[in-house]
């Protein structure tokens, strides 16, 4: 099966009862057993929902995987991968990391007794002078927010491989439409389904797949046990939002590309960062390992001035001033003052994210409508 018949059918099973065509929501917690063990496959809704595992085979068909995973949010989907280690297990990261996930490493994990390192990942020999007899793992985002970095999965896959050690790759921003990291050579592919693969901007849930038998058994046992699932609802909303992935995705695509192309032409605007350019320092392995550059752009104005980076966002009527991404609607945002806030000014700065950087999600409108809203905002 190609991808796009995979986002409508992948892993799904016809509902016996009435022939429904689409997955029931089976909003229930528990199920009847005829006798104490005798049951038809679910027991309790921790475990095991219909709904849900109609997701998860989606999320495993998309990714090329064999094991899918539904949780309750992305960060609850990376919560259940760092579980995997044991106090002194050592991970590397990237120094460009979705906030969220670096807040989980460093405030709740370090706690534990798990040690991260966080290094820049456009020379993979820092990844290599980390890596010691307890490196359990390397985390990665491609591309990166706000600043559309590209990190080599391919090359990563082998130094994880020589090295006995899982890679593991947040999809989030690529998705499986431009992107399988386990098809590149990654262990484990983690998303914050909230943002594309559900597509609407009504959902919080995260997703994890894997091709290894041993590594999805560990994650099956850690769902359970820690509990942290998606509902019924939640998980019917994400598998409604996968069928037009690869729609979407296109178009998105397709109005991100124009944008950038014209930020880039504005005279007001100093550099916009999209790894499509030929002059991103990344764009040969973007090429190599995406078939598309994602609808993820983030651009600075002139002058690097706070109150005018503000005022354009204020001023923008389509974009919507937001948090989040990856939803039909355009979103733009202000990471030194949002996502990025609570990061020291110096610190911030040091990876790209001045007081002009504005972050833009570009939706599926009309392009020619926020074009428009881009121009009287910039003025
Ligand atoms: C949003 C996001 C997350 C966290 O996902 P939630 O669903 O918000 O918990 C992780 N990684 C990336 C790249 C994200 O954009």
């Amino acid at each position: 099966m190609k991808f796009n018949t995979k986002t409508i059918h992948g892993g799904q099973i016809p509902e016996k009862g009435y022939g429904a065509v689409m997955p029931p929501i089976y909003q229930t917690s528990t199920y009847s057993q005829s006798s104490p063990g005798k049951h038809q496959g679910y027991e309790y809704s921790r475990t095991h929902n219909p709904t849900r595992h109609a997701l998860e085979n989606s999320l495993a068909s998309i990714e090329n995987g064999q094991f899918g995973l539904a949780f309750g949010s992305g960060l609850a989907a990376i919560d259940a991968v760092l579980k995997l280690f044991k106090p002194g297990d050592e991970i590397i990261s990237t120094n460009d990391l979705y906030g969220g996930s670096y807040r989980l490493f460093t405030k709740l994990f370090e706690k534990y007794g798990l040690k991260f390192h966080f290094t820049d990942m456009q020379d993979l020999n820092n990844v290599k002078s980390l890596i010691n007899l307890k490196t359990q793992m390397i985390w990665v985002e491609s591309p990166t927010n706000p600043m559309m970095s590209i990190v080599d999965i391919k090359e990563l896959g082998k130094i994880a491989k020589a090295n006995k050690i899982l890679l593991s790759v947040d999809n989030t921003f690529a998705t499986p439409f431009l992107q399988k990291p386990l098809d590149l050579g990654a262990d484990i592919v983690m998303h914050s389904a909230t943002k594309y693969l559900a597509g609407h901007s009504d959902v919080v849930l995260g997703a994890l797949v894997t091709d290894n038998k041993k590594i999805a058994d560990e994650l099956y046992f850690i769902q359970n046990a820690s509990g942290a699932i998606c509902g019924p609802m939640d998980s019917f909303l994400a598998l409604r939002g996968i069928k037009t992935l690869h729609v979407r995705m296109a178009r998105h695509c397709e109005n991100a590309k124009k944008i950038a192309f014209y930020l880039e032409s504005h005279p007001r605007v100093e550099k916009v960062f999209w790894p499509g350019f030929k002059s991103h320092p990344n764009h040969t392995i973007a090429k190599s390992q995406m078939t598309d550059f994602g609808a993820m752009i983030s651009f600075t104005s002139k002058g690097n001035n706070y109150k005018a980076a503000i005022s354009i966002v204020e001023n923008l009527k389509i974009f919507t001033l937001a948090e989040s991404l990856g939803g039909v609607e355009s979103l733009a945002g202000h990471p030194a003052s949002m996502t990025h806030a609570s990061i020291p000014k110096d610190q911030r700065e040091l990876s790209g994210v001045v007081d002009s950087l504005i972050r833009l999600s570009v939706g599926i409108e009309d392009v020619e409508d926020l074009i428009e809203d881009l121009k009287q905002a910039i003025g």
